[in-house]
């Protein structure tokens, strides 16, 4: 059998190779799929379950299907096409970096993904704040191969890529100096997901698993293939909607569309100024899109009880850390009327970045201000630090 049958949907570079992935793919290209191997439909329910709820890695593994049909299948080259850790660098904190190959082979491209054991202290899920020390990066990074066996754990959080590099060109962002690669298509970032699951043996249901879509790119400029991912991670592998938060640079018919959306993370903005000329001067995007119209796109959103919108806000020594700036700050998040939350990030150095680390004690003056202000504000703990997998530092670096 020969047939490479059209799905629509699928990306381009997908449709001309002659292996296709079947994970990424949603119940209705499933059951089209099947159907063009004149299958029962109830297959669709037997294949959906084991790419994401069993998180097959082979066709083999799909216990249900007769061998035939999975020969067949494999003929007309079709195959799980599950993303593949191709690297894994181990951070003295716990926290692992990964670069993640494209499932069908042919893609030279790797994405970067990072897992934090007992959540990332900004975003586990109830807003509390593990803030443990911010400068604490002792010990040295080690780089270690897949084969290393990883430890079984019960609670982490998976900081997930959307796009190869990134278009926005925030000036403090190592990303951004990667350029615009291209956009990952619904598989490859839910795929990011699963391919590290499986590697700590995670449970769902059993284990609490968090995820953050704050990884290389900007969500909203893939929009169709991220919501296509969140849902694909929602309703096939199980993990909830609420344990999700995913992060915006502020592309605003994105966060519009967002508070259309069904099925949803949780959503922070990443707003880092208190107004327009200091978030212009470091995020030139503000000038097509500006902090009242992002706030007033914010307001639309049907938040569902408990939930928080948040702000993040890196700070930048001499730029944004002021007690001036925490002041302004507080009355433009008071002002907004929004229903938030503000995580500060301690800037994340790099390699030809023209920023400095803040002071220690401005960081707590910064939230203790907001705090007494009556803003909550909590202090997102650097993970990763010493093997580029903190925020803002994915560059796929290699050493
Ligand atoms: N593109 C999206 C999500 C990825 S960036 C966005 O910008 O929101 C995730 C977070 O890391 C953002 O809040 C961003 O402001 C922050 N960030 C970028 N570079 C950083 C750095 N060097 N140090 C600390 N945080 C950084
Ligand atoms: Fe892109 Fe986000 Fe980095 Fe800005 S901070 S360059 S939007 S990844």
């Amino acid at each position: 059998m020969t047939t490479q049958i059209q799905i629509e949907g699928l990306a381009s570079s997908q449709k001309s190779l002659k292996f296709t992935s079947l994970f990424g793919l949603s119940n209705e290209q499933l059951a089209v799929l099947l159907e063009s191997f004149t299958q029962p439909s109830y297959r669709t329910r037997q294949l959906w379950h084991a790419l994401y709820c069993q998180r097959v890695e082979a066709l083999e593994e799909i216990a249900p299907f007769p061998v035939q049909l999975r020969q067949q299948m494999a003929a007309a080259g079709y195959g799980i096409g599950l993303p593949k850790i191709s690297q894994v660098f181990t951070s003295s904190d716990g926290t692992e970096r990964y670069l993640i190959a494209c499932g069908d082979g042919a893609c030279v491209e790797t994405v970067e993904t990072v897992w934090m054991p007992n959540g990332d202290g900004g975003e586990r899920g109830d807003g509390s704040n593990e803030s443990d020390g911010l400068y604490g990066m002792d010990g040295l990074a080690e780089s270690v191969s897949q084969a290393t066996p990883a430890e079984p754990y019960h609670r982490a959080t998976i900081c997930v890529s959307s796009q190869v590099g990134c278009a926005v060109n925030c000036h403090f962002c190592l990303t951004a100096k990667l350029g615009m690669k291209r956009n990952l298509t619904a598989g490859e970032i839910a795929g990011q997901v699963v391919a590290v699951l499986n590697r700590h043996q995670v449970r769902i249901g059993r284990d609490r698993i968090n995820l953050v879509f704050m990884g290389m790119g900007e969500p909203f400029l893939n929009y169709a293939a991220f919501m296509e991912a969140v849902r694909l991670l929602v309703v096939g592998v199980g993990i909830p909607e609420s344990r999700m938060t995913v992060s915006t640079s502020g592309i605003l018919p994105g966060i519009e569309r967002f508070a259309t959306e069904p099925i949803r993370p949780k959503l922070a903005l990443s707003l880092n100024a208190p107004n327009d000329a200091v978030r212009e001067s470091i995020m030139p995007i503000t000038r097509k899109w500006n902090i009242d119209s992002l706030l007033l796109a914010l307001r639309a959103i049907p938040l569902r009880p408990r939930e928080r919108v948040t702000f993040e806000y890196v700070l930048l020594g001499g730029i944004n850390d002021r007690l001036q700036d925490a002041r302004e700050l507080a009355q433009l998040v008071q002002d907004s009327r929004l229903h938030a939350k503000v995580n500060l990030i301690v800037w994340n150095p790099g390699p030809d970045t023209p920023y400095q680390m803040p002071q220690e004690a401005d960081v707590a003056a910064f939230q203790q201000h907001l705090i007494s202000s009556g803003v909550s504000a909590y202090i997102r703990r650097p993970r990763g630090r010493d093997i580029y997998a903190a925020c803002g530092q994915l560059k796929r670096t290699t050493a």
